[in-house]
């Protein structure tokens, strides 16, 4: 099998598949056909482009940050011809600014992209879920975007924890319907919305949010958000004239990593995924599928878990939202078994401390999921003198303030 591509029914090695009731089969196999159709059509492809670029304000830039790594304290350090010249020897690090795409983050890439597909395939409207809200804000966006009724499921206690971004959603003309099955969280919303297509499939699009679910989503996600890395080897082919020693991005589900990694896959850069750490590595403690999980089946997919012994999901915990999830997608499953893609975790006091620092040093907000990936660059980067280090900074940090400012 090739690094890059699943097998005919959906699998990464041993990872993804279809795990559904029967009644969905058909909707994903038409899904399959109208994803394989566009992905040679090139006016749809026209049009994407055009979004991406006047929409989304694509390309991002990749922005080198001096301060950050260094560290040295709150003055500013002049670029005298003495830190021209230590700049060989250190690391230097760049940044990909999905923080910087309409919405804030890296989300409306892939939202954009399968809304567009919607239209394409006539379906009148769109569900998602959501945990945190993130990805039912860049759905309700691109939904408004093209005048298409969009219905989010959100767990009623996130609902609660997010009314900042439910009210976003109702701005942006979407319906928010709150579940109060289960713990009333996450889960509890993905099996609604899968309910909900089940029952009304002929005029419905399920959008997911990450490069998870049944086939063909965890492929289609991946392509949707690899104009990242695409992005990035021509930016730093430009900047530094060679390829990265390293790659870091944070994985919570896992778009934004696959989407910087994957154009990368066929290169020899290591590459490195961050899960949350949480507060420990006790079930219920942490985000940190991939380095504590075992092979199970969630969303649709056989991919790594974070499981009792029976089979249950477990609670998970990170200080960002966005990696507070107990699955992740079936492609880093198998880039992990594989050895290609090294995974670890950061604790939120690390993400927290990276946080704060690259908006001292470099006057630049992070998510605290991207904190998390900042968080490893720091702890790897005094240690290869010389090498360049790029870093995916999938979001901004404005929606995180409450969080992050109760340290101030
Ligand atoms: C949702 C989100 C993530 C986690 O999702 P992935 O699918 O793992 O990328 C990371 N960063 C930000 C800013 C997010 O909003």
């Amino acid at each position: 099998m090739k690094l890059s591509q699943p097998d005919r029914r959906g699998y990464f090695g041993n990872y993804g598949g279809r795990y559904v009731p029967e009644t969905v089969l058909p909707a994903l196999d038409e899904l399959d056909r109208a994803y394989r159709a566009m992905r040679k059509d090139r006016a749809f492809r026209r049009e994407l482009g055009g979004l991406l670029r006047d929409t989304v304000g694509r390309p991002t830039p990749l922005t080198r940050v001096l301060r950050f790594p260094d560290g040295k304290g709150k003055t500013a350090i002049p670029r005298s011809a003495k830190t021209r010249r230590r700049g060989r020897t250190e690391t230097r690090m760049y940044l990909k600014r999905e923080d910087l795409c309409h919405t804030g983050a890296h989300k409306i890439n892939n939202t954009i992209g399968q809304v567009l597909l919607a239209r394409r395939m006539g379906k009148r409207r769109v569900i998602a879920e959501t945990g945190a809200g993130q990805h039912g804000v860049a759905t309700a966006t691109a939904c408004a975007l093209f005048g298409l009724k969009c219905t989010v499921y959100m767990g009623s206690e996130d609902v609660r924890r997010q009314a900042m971004n439910v009210y976003r959603m109702q701005l942006l003309g979407a319906e928010v319907v709150p579940v109060e099955s289960g713990t009333r969280t996450l889960k509890d919303a993905i099996n609604e919305a899968m309910r909900d297509w089940v029952t009304r499939i002929r005029d419905t699009y399920y959008c997911i949010g990450s490069v998870v679910g049944p086939h063909p989503y965890p492929l289609m996600v991946r392509d949707f958000q690899s104009v990242i890395g695409l992005e990035v080897k021509q930016q730093i082919l430009k900047e530094e004239g060679r390829l990265p020693d390293l790659l870091v991005a944070c994985v919570g589900g896992g778009s934004n990593a696959m989407g910087l990694f994957h154009p990368f896959l066929d290169t020899d850069v290591p590459m490195v995924g961050v899960e949350a750490g949480g507060r420990g590595r006790q079930p219920g403690r942490h985000g940190a599928t991939l380095c504590h999980g075992q092979p199970g089946v969630l969303h649709g997919a056989l991919s790594y878990l974070l499981q009792d012994a029976k089979g249950q999901v477990l609670a998970t915990h990170s200080v960002s939202a966005g990696l507070d999830y107990p699955g992740v997608g079936p492609e880093h499953a198998f880039l992990k078994d594989s050895g290609r893609i090294r995974y670890t975790s950061v604790p939120d006091e690390a993400a927290l401390e990276a946080f704060h620092r690259l908006s001292e040093m470099e006057g630049i907000l992070p998510a605290l999921e991207s904190s998390h990936a900042l968080a490893y660059a720091l702890r790897v980067c005094g240690k290869s003198p010389g090498s360049v280090l790029v870093v995916n900074l999938s979001g901004r940090g404005d929606k995180d303030l409450d969080i992050a400012g109760g340290r101030l």
